[in-house]
C-alpha cells in the first residue's frame, strides 16, 4: 500500500528540512516530514529536565568505555558529553566506511532536529568576494549567482531566526538583519582595542550567532545560563525545535514522522519524477511507501546523496541524478568547527 495523503514529503528535519516543512506548510500544502531519528524535545537533558548552569549536576567522568565503543566518530565533536549524547549519532548503530589513510569524521545528529540541536550557531554571510572566488583564482567553474541574488534571502532567513551581531559596513563579511549584538567581555574589548590600535585595516567584532538578544517572533531572549550544548529549553537559540517545527505545526497541516529511515527513491521515467518513497521503520522493522508530488531531500549533504547512489534503477544506474557521473564527488559538508584560542598575558 503507498500512502499518498500529502501534497509534499520532507526528508530530513534538520536546519533545511525544518526549513522545507515551515515554508510548505505555510503555504497551504499538507507536509509528512519524515526523519530517521527519535523524536527529541529541545532543551531537556537526558533525565527529562533542562537545568539552568548554576545547578548543573556532576556527571561524572563521562563514560569513555562507552564512547569509545558507541560514539567513536561523534565523541570528537568537542560538545558532545553524558548529557546530551542522546542527540548525537550512535556510530556502532550508523556506522560507515572510509579510507583508514584518509579519516573523515562525520557528525551526525541523533535526534529529530539533526544537526540543529548540535551546532555553535554562527552565522555569517557569503560576501561578492567569496561568490568570485573562483573566477578571479583561476579555479573550477564560476557560481551562477552572485551576493546580490542571495541577500534577500538572508534577509528572509534571518529576519525569522534572529540573529544577534554588530553592523560594521565591512565588504567583505555582509552585515545582516540583526537584533542586537552580544556584549563583549573585559579582555575582548582590550584586545580589540590593541588589535585595531596596532593594525588598523582589522576589525574584530563580536560572533553573529542565532541566539536571540531580545524577545523574538514569540521566542525569548537568552538568559545566558550556559549549557547551550544540552539544548535551549527557552528556545532562545536557533534549532528546528525551537523555531521551525513549531511554525509548520501551528498551521495543522504537519505531520512528523520520526524513526523512519529513507532507503531509497523511485523514479518514474513516465512523469519524469521521484513515485515512491521507501521508508523502514527504525523501531519495528516495517517497511513503508509514500508518495506525494513534491518531495525535499533535506537529509544533509552526505545522507542525501547515499539516498541517491541507493536509488539506482534501469533510468540511473549508478544513482538517481548522476548521469554527470559525479554524485557522492566534490562534494563539502559543514560537520563541525574550528575553535583557536590563546593565552592574555595582560
Ligand atoms: C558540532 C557542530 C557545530 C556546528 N557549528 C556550526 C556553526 O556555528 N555555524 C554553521 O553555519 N554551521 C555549523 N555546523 C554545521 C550545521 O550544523 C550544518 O551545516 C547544518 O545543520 C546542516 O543542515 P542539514 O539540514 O543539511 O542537515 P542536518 O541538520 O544534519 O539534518 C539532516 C537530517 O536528516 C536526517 N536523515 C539523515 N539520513 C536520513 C534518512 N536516510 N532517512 C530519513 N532521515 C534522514 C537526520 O536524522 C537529520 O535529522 C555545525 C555542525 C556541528 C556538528
Amino acid at each position: 500500500m503507498i500512502d499518498k495523503s500529502y501534497d509534499a514529503i520532507v526528508i530530513g528535519s534538520g536546519i533545511t528540512g525544518g526549513w522545507a516543512a515551515k515554508e510548505l506548510t505555510e503555504k497551504g500544502l499538507n507536509v509528512l516530514l519524515l526523519d530517521r531519528s527519535p523524536d527529541v524535545k529541545h532543551g531537556i537533558d537526558y533525565k527529562g529536565e533542562h537545568v539552568p548552569s548554576w545547578k548543573l549536576p556532576f556527571y561524572g567522568k563521562d563514560e569513555r568505555q562507552l564512547n569509545q565503543r558507541d560514539y567513536f566518530i561523534s565523541q570528537h565533536s568537542g560538545v558532545m558529553d553524558a548529557s546530551n549524547r542522546h542527540l548525537f549519532n550512535n556510530d556502532r548503530k550508523n556506522p560507515y566506511q572510509y579510507d583508514p589513510k584518509k579519516p573523515f569524521q562525520w557528525i551526525r545528529g541523533g535526534g529529530v532536529g539533526g544537526r540543529s540541536l548540535l551546532w555553535y550557531r554562527q552565522c555569517y554571510r557569503f560576501s561578492e568576494a567569496d561568490f568570485k572566488a573562483n573566477s578571479d583564482d583561476g579555479h573550477g567553474s564560476q557560481w551562477p549567482i552572485g551576493y546580490s541574488d542571495l541577500a534577500p534571502w538572508y534577509d528572509y532567513v534571518e529576519d525569522f531566526i534572529g540573529v544577534s551581531g554588530q553592523a560594521e559596513g565591512l565588504e567583505q563579511l555582509p552585515d545582516g538583519k540583526f537584533l542586537p549584538p552580544m556584549k563583549m567581555y573585559g579582555i575582548e574589548k582590550t584586545v580589540k582595542q590593541r588589535i585595531e590600535k596596532k593594525i588598523p585595516e582589522i576589525t574584530m567584532t563580536i560572533g553573529r550567532t542565532a541566539v536571540l538578544t531580545e524577545n523574538h517572533r514569540g521566542r525569548a531572549a537568552c538568559h545566558y545560563c550556559g549549557p547551550c550544548e544540552r539544548g535551549c529549553s527557552t528556545g532562545s537559540y536557533f534549532s528546528t525545535q525551537s523555531s521551525t517545527l513549531p511554525a509548520a505545526r501551528a498551521t495543522n497541516r504537519l505531520t512528523l514522522r520520526p524513526d523512519s529511515v529513507v532507503e531509497r527513491l523511485e523514479y518514474d521515467p513516465e512523469t519524469k519524477r521521484v513515485s515512491i518513497i521507501h521508508v523502514i521503520d527504525a523501531k519495528s522493522g516495517e517497511r513503508l511507501q509514500f508518495s506525494s508530488k513534491i518531495v525535499f531531500l533535506c537529509a544533509s549533504t552526505i545522507a542525501s546523496t547515499q539516498i541517491l547512489l541507493n536509488s539506482s534503477s534501469e533510468h540511473f544506474p549508478n544513482g538517481m541524478a548522476n548521469s554527470s557521473g559525479v554524485l557522492g564527488k566534490y562534494l563539502m559538508d559543514h560537520t563541525t568547527g574550528i575553535i583557536g584560542s590563546a593565552v592574555f598575558l595582560g
